[in-house]
Order: C-alpha cells, then structure tokens, then sequence
C-alpha cells in the first residue's frame, strides 16, 4: 500500500488526469467511479502496460483508502465530496489511517473543503484541497494549473511530486480551503468572460461579420482572453473544443452554475459586491435549468443567445 496512488471519479477530468498519472509513475494504480463503464474505459485503454503496471477496479472508497496511501479525488461538487469522504460505512474516513494522504481536486465550497480535510486530519491522516484550471485540454495536456490550499508547506510539497504529472503550475495558495477560493475567483471572471465573448460573437455576426475573421481580429486586439483565444464558443473556429463538437464534453453549464453560485454564495459571506459575476450566475442558471443545455459545455452560452437572436 505504501505510495500506492488511488483516483476516484473518472468524468470529463479525472479520466484525462488519471491517464497522465498512470502513464508518467511507474506503479500501479487503484481507480474507482461509480459509472463502472468510466473504469472499463480507462483500463481498456492501458492494456498494453497492465502486466507491468495493474490497475485495480474497487467498488467503494473505502477500499481505495485500504489499497492506496495517496488518494486523488475529482468529483463534481460538494455533496458528492462529503459523500465519498465522511458519509456512511464505505466512506474515505473510515479507511485511512496516518499514512494517508488525500488530496481533492474538485471545486467545492470552501468551509465544505475545510470540514472534511480537518476530519479526515483528526483520524491522523493528511488531506488538502487542489483544484484545478485548464479545462480538459489541460488536463490531457497536463498542463493545468493546481491551487493547493494546505495546513503545511511539508504537505504542499508532498502534492506537488504527484501533481507535477498532471498540471504545469502547482501554486500555493495558503491554509486549507484557500485553493478553493482561487479556484471560484478564477471561475467567476471565466464564466463573466465567457457571457462576454459570446454576446460579442453574436452582436458581430448578427451584423453579418464573418466569424473567423471577427475572432482573429479579437484575438489580437483588447478584447482579447482565455473565451476568445482558447475555448472560443463560435462553432468551427477552433478544432477539438467543444463548440466544434456540438458543444459535448468539456465543463457543463451545470458545473458552471455551480461554481458560480459558490463566488455568490462567498461574496454575500464577505459582503463583497459582484454585480457582474451575479448576472453571470443566473445565467448560467438558467441555462443548467434549460431542457438540452444542463450538459452542454459552458461555451454553449453563445447558441442559447444566437437561438434568442433568431426570435
Ligand atoms: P464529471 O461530472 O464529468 O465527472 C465526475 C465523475 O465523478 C463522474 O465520472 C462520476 O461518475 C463520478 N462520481 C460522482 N459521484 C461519485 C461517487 N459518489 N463516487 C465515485 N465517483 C463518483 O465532472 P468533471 O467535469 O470531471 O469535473 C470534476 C470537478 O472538476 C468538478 O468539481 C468541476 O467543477 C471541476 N473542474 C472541471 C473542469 C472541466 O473543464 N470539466 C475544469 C476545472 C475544474
């Protein structure tokens, strides 16, 4: 068990940032994900290297905890990392022990982040939060950035060896939970950036310029950023970004409303004004509530407005 690496939840994520950990150590790797057709898939894809490096299928977190003394988890939000963590028998909490060592990748509320990183602390493990930016171009690249939030620079750096194989920054963001804040700041000013490019595509083309053009000139001009550059939501700009994949994969308005509603949620906590963060959440509510958008990449704003345009 000894530096043995578990992973748990193998989405849109965590199978990309799996697939760089299992491929630069060389060890063997323990996975779990309630979705068994997400572990099949990953195994499948290493078979070639299982006689050297086995990958484990385990059905609870529990066992990961028993199997694997460093455990990475990559959920969606935050009832799903209490669930995995603290609740019920099968649960981390009850599986690791000092030599455990757990590291949390998902974005989730912060005091959430806090309460279950002090209780898996208090059964004499480590745990510490570290989620990730860079969508999932940079989780197959491995170049997303981790913000690590920590109780020590010991356990900072402990992460890093293994976060290292799957991101390019490791950034230490301070005590527990403060990765988490980073992360909904980060996540606020993109979805804001986001509503931005697209109502700036739409305006554009509504007034019969072309797309492509329109982005290029974007691109090397003010208005230029991460929505318009890298992930840009016009269909057919960019290959392999899910505009161009009738807006599949990638990160969910679902997921986006979530992130949104924790910066809103933070900001009435602090009594900090975000107005333009706040419009930003409701319409990413909305469109997590909109029948055939709730799964839809977050660039999908952009056919949501062009469909009203057409009205
Ligand atoms: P996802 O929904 O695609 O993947 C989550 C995985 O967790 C799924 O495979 C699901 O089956 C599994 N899961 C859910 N509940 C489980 C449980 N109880 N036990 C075991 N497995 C369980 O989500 P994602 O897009 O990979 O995002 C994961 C996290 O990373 C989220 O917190 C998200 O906000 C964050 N994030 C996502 C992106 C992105 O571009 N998708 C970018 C940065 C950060």
């Amino acid at each position: 068990r000894n530096d043995t690496v578990g992973f748990i939840g193998l989405g849109q994520m965590g199978f990309k940032m799996a697939n760089n950990l299992y491929q630069k150590m060389n060890s063997p790797l323990i996975i779990h994900d309630i979705n068994k057709a997400a572990m099949e898939k990953f195994t499948l894809l290493h078979k070639s290297t299982l006689s050297q490096k086995p990958i484990f299928h385990v059905n609870s977190p529990i066992e990961v905890a028993r199997k694997a003394s460093i455990i990475i988890t990559m959920l969606p939000s935050s009832p799903h990392v209490k669930k995995v963590y603290l609740e019920g028998q099968d649960s981390l909490i009850n599986g690791v022990d000092e030599n455990s060592f757990l590291i949390d990748s998902s974005t989730v509320d912060q005091s959430v982040s806090k309460l279950v990183s002090n209780q898996i602390i208090d059964k004499g493990a480590r745990a510490i939060d570290a989620p990730v930016s860079g969508g999932i171009v940079g989780a197959e690249a491995a170049t997303l950035t981790f913000m690590v939030g920590a109780s020590t620079s010991e356990d900072f750096n402990k992460a890093k060896e293994y976060l290292s194989h799957m991101g390019k920054n490791i950034v230490y963001c301070g005590k527990l939970g403060t990765g988490q804040i980073a992360k909904i700041c980060n996540n606020m000013l993109l979805a804001i950036s986001m509503v931005g490019v697209a109502e700036t595509m739409n305006l554009g083309v509504q007034l019969g310029m072309d797309a492509k053009l329109l982005a290029n000139i974007l691109n090397t001009s003010t208005g230029r950023c991460w929505s318009s550059e890298v992930y840009n939501p016009y269909p057919g700009i960019l290959p392999n970004v899910p505009s161009s994949k009738n807006y599949e994969g990638g990160f969910s308005n679902t997921l986006m409303a979530k992130d949104t509603r924790l910066a809103v949620k933070a900001a009435i906590d602090s009594n900090s004004t975000i107005i333009l963060g706040a419009i930003a959440q409701q319409l990413y509510n909305q469109l997590s509530k909109t029948a055939g958008y709730e799964k839809c990449d977050f660039s999908s704003i952009y056919k949501w407005l062009n469909d009203l345009s057409r009205v």
